[in-house]
């Protein structure tokens, strides 16, 4: 089992599929959820605290 290029010809299952909301190929097609923006799972948009750049180390909000 090699993980480099030649095994990339293997990678045919279809895992995520594009998302209806953030249109980024995320959407997990088994699981039903988009692992970007929380889409099947949460009506709201999935975000992070730490995904916010803070100003000198200030906390926005
Ligand atoms: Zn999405």
């Amino acid at each position: 089992m090699s993980k480099g290029t030649p095994s990339m010809g293997k990678r045919n299952k279809r895992v995520h599929v594009l998302c209806r909301r953030c249109g980024k190929r995320a959407f997990h097609y088994q699981k039903r959820k988009c692992s970007s923006c929380g889409y099947g799972d949460t009506s709201k948009l999935k975000k992070y605290a730490w995904q916010q750049k803070s100003l000198d180390g200030v906390r926005l909000r």
